[in-house]
């Protein structure tokens, strides 16, 4: 390769690193760059349970697989597949284990028939926020316990998005009391599935794809999926007409990246590392994509579609708040590693939310005092 062409490419190549967020040791464009000999090239699938190019979790799973190519300097080439490209959306985690795809994008809560302790590593109802779940995961033991959880089917677990607090979903009818949730027939995954169950309802799970037609034919009464920059993508508003909050079952949902552990271990180090750190800076951006848009897809759905926006009546959320304290500690009653884990996050959740307290919220709470926009 002529000397001029190099330079070219390993500037693109530093500029691109350095888009996708592993930029910081890069030289600067036009310096002299020195590289190891090309090594070789991984070729791999990451399966998951989003529709293609969804915004927020596809395009979020689409941006992990450039991050991991940018950032390997080609080495990684990764094929994302969407919901039943490769393999149906509830297949994404034994897709990973046997090593069919060596990645994939998911949110944990899927998998709880697999193995209960899953739910703690997406979102558990009324538990942590986006911010206290990443602090809990990565400095209060959770990571090693998710590690746990997964170790029997092969698969390594990395945060890698999170959609911050959710909306309670989308309603053909207004919830005034508790009673109005009797006999409810609600797509509702995870464990807020078994608090609704629980509280007279009846928890349907279905594929991201699957929640539009169901909601819009009546064969569900309502539907939470994520909150308003998904929902409005899915015209879930054509669908029902009360949005409800807040996101008692979600409220700061990690999305997970799955990796086959053979696959993994079979990687030089510093590959390794790249897939740990390009699933962390994915997993910050995520966030910020959902921070940075859920707002204005709110003000379109009630502004321009007429959306009826309501918040849970107090006794509800009283309600569902003692009714998810009692499906959780019955759980741990009954797995060691569930009980484990819930031991761990409540602990946790015990001190933070004490810093959380007179930290984010007292702020908050002075924030509005003072007359902020949005009061
Ligand atoms: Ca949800």
């Amino acid at each position: 390769m002529k000397r001029r062409q190099f330079i070219t490419r390993a500037a693109t190549a530093a500029a691109a690193a350095t888009a996708a967020g592993c930029g910081s040791g890069e030289p600067a464009e036009g310096a002299a760059v020195s590289r190891a000999p090309q090594q070789a090239e991984y070729r791999w699938k990451m399966v998951t349970t989003w529709p293609p190019n969804f915004p927020g979790l596809g395009s979020g799973a689409n941006e992990l697989a450039k991050t991991l190519e940018a950032c390997s300097n080609g080495r990684l080439r990764i094929k994302v597949y969407g919901a039943g490209e490769l393999v149906p959306a509830f297949e994404v985690f034994d897709a990973v284990s046997r090593g069919t795809a060596e990645l994939g994008h998911a949110g944990a809560y899927y998998w709880k028939g697999k193995a209960e302790t899953a739910s703690f590593f997406s979102s558990i109802p009324f538990g942590l926020t986006g911010a206290e779940m990443n602090a809990w995961l990565w400095h209060g033991g959770g990571m090693e316990l998710w590690r746990e959880t997964y170790a029997p089917f092969g698969v390594l677990p990395l945060p890698a998005g999170n959609s911050g607090v959710q909306m309670a979903g989308w309603f053909k009818k207004e919830i005034a009391s508790v009673a109005d949730l009797k006999g409810l027939k609600m797509r509702i995954p995870g464990l807020g599935g078994e608090v609704l169950a629980r509280a007279g309802g009846t928890p349907v799970t279905l594929a991201a794809g699957d929640i539009f037609t169901a909601l819009e034919t009546g064969n569900i009464d309502a539907a939470e999926f994520v909150g308003p920059y998904n929902d409005l993508a899915f015209g879930l508003h054509k669908a029902a007409k009360f949005y409800y909050y807040p996101g008692w079952q979600e409220p700061g949902s990690v999305l997970e990246c799955l990796v086959n552990r053979k696959a993994f271990e079979a990687l030089p180090p510093d590959l390794q590392q790249v897939v740990l750190t390009a699933c962390r800076a994915v997993n910050d951006s995520m966030l910020a994509e959902y921070n940075g848009r859920s707002f204005g897809a709110l003000a379109q759905l009630v502004d321009v579609h007429g959306v009826q926006l309501r918040r849970l009546p107090d006794d509800v959320l009283r309600l569902l708040r003692r009714l998810s304290r009692e499906v959780v500690e019955e759980k741990a009653g009954a797995d060691p590693l569930f009980r484990r884990t819930l031991e761990s996050y409540a602990k946790f959740e015990a001190g933070v939310a004490k810093w959380t307290r007179i930290g984010e919220q007292a702020y908050l709470e002075a924030r509005a005092l003072a007359g902020a926009p949005g009061r």
